[in-house]
């Protein structure tokens, strides 16, 4: 424990000195006492650069057609029992407008698969329309796309960019993301950061193949490349995939202690308790015995570093149809108010309120090295 307190403290004061042998160790607290003693010190360095409040985002699943046909995904090209849809320009504005009735939601995520099958200036006007509805923030995440159209939709009004690298393992990519290549991704990431975007990535966790020393990677890229915005979500095996009889590698604690590393090595992103997460916490009930009063997995991950919210506001016809993995649509409710409400509830259980505005990243401008977050070691 004390070897494990030492190097939290390190990680504390100097993330930038960490090794992957360090990650690795941070990865496996040597007990509950010093797992618990990991969450409380991400928690209490989110507080410091990204504040007490929960940002709430809205997202709009609005196309569940995919050109790749990555194998842990139920959007996979090659997937022929899923329900293909694609909503109208028309649509997803309704829907983003619709939610904002409900509640002025800061942020609207707009995401699909990967999906060709929009003019870019279906898209642009899509992005232009809520911006002048809602006044909200926009976040894109439709995939890989050409420096062209990325700067496009930038010069609409979009905000936010969500591109998940996955892993970093290069050989495991290749076999898990066979019509793309990380090169490619991380081009991709490069270019939208280049461009201004607030630029989110992160990590699939338990993904068949992945080991340690590979997760311990993939967040010391994160930190590297000083994401605004970091995602780790479990693997849940879907039926209709060439994965679909793989077993849960993570679990939640498991997921909850990586969080909680990331939140060490890139202080200042917004970090979400991920759908994944919820899903698998239905089953998996250890976590009750840490929060009793808690009804979601999510919520503990409020208090182990992460500190966004995502609530679906796709049409509910829609939704059962966007599975990129199994139970994913019976975790949110099916009518937005009862949603708000339930997540209102959820985070006022944690003395915590639902930020009001944008929730923009706390590093201004975007981009390395640009934050005057104190990072000092007095968590301890
Ligand atoms: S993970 Fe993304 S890119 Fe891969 S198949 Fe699913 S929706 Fe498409």
């Amino acid at each position: 424990m004390i070897a494990y307190t030492a190097l939290l403290d390190k990680a504390i004061v100097n993330p930038e000195g960490l090794s992957t042998n360090d990650v690795m160790a941070l990865l496996t607290p040597p007990s509950l006492a010093a797992t618990r003693r990991l969450w409380q010190t991400a928690h209490l360095l989110r507080l410091d650069a990204t504040g007490k409040c929960i940002h709430l985002r809205a997202i709009i699943e609005f196309s569940n057609y995919c050109r790749q046909d990555c194998l842990y995904c139920g959007l996979r090209q090659g997937n022929r029992r899923v329900a293909r849809y694609r909503m109208t320009p028309d649509a997803i504005v309704e829907a983003a407008i619709k939610a904002h009735k409900a509640h002025q939601f800061g942020t609207y995520v707009l995401q699909s698969g990967e999906d060709p099958g929009y003019d870019l200036e279906d898209l642009e006007w899509v992005v232009q329309e809520i911006k002048l509805a809602t006044n909200a923030a926009v976040t894109l995440s439709i995939g890989e796309r050409s420096y062209g159209v990325y700067q496009a939709l930038q010069e609409a009004g979009a905000d936010r960019f969500l591109l998940k690298f996955e892993t970093s393992d290069g050989n495991l990519f290749r076999k898990l993301k066979p019509t793309t290549t990380l090169e490619q991704r991380l081009g991709c990431l490069d270019t939208l950061r280049g461009l201004g975007y607030q630029t989110g990535s992160g990590i699939i966790l338990g993904l068949p193949g992945q080991d340690l020393e590979s997760v311990a990677s993939d967040l010391l890229l994160c930190r590297d490349a000083d994401y605004e915005m970091v995602s780790i979500g479990p693997f849940i095996p879907h039926p209709d995939t060439p994965l679909g009889s793989v077993s849960l590698a993570s679990n939640v604690c498991s997921t909850l202690t990586t969080i909680a590393v990331a939140r060490l090595l890139v202080p200042n992103a917004h970090m979400p308790a991920t759908t994944a997460l919820g899903v698998i916490g239905q089953n998996d009930k250890w976590w009750k015995s840490e929060a009793p009063k808690l009804q979601d997995a999510r919520s503990l991950a409020l208090m182990a570093g992460a500190n966004v919210l995502m609530l679906d506001v796709t049409p509910a016809k829609y939704r059962a149809s966007y599975s990129i993995y199994p139970g994913k649509a019976s975790a949110d409710g099916d009518v937005i108010c009862d949603s708000i409400w339930q997540t209102k509830q959820d985070v006022s259980n944690l003395s915590m309120t639902i930020c009001p505005g944008r929730g923009d990243s706390p590093k201004q401008p975007w981009g390395r090295g640009s934050t005057d977050v104190k990072r000092e070691g007095h968590f301890h």
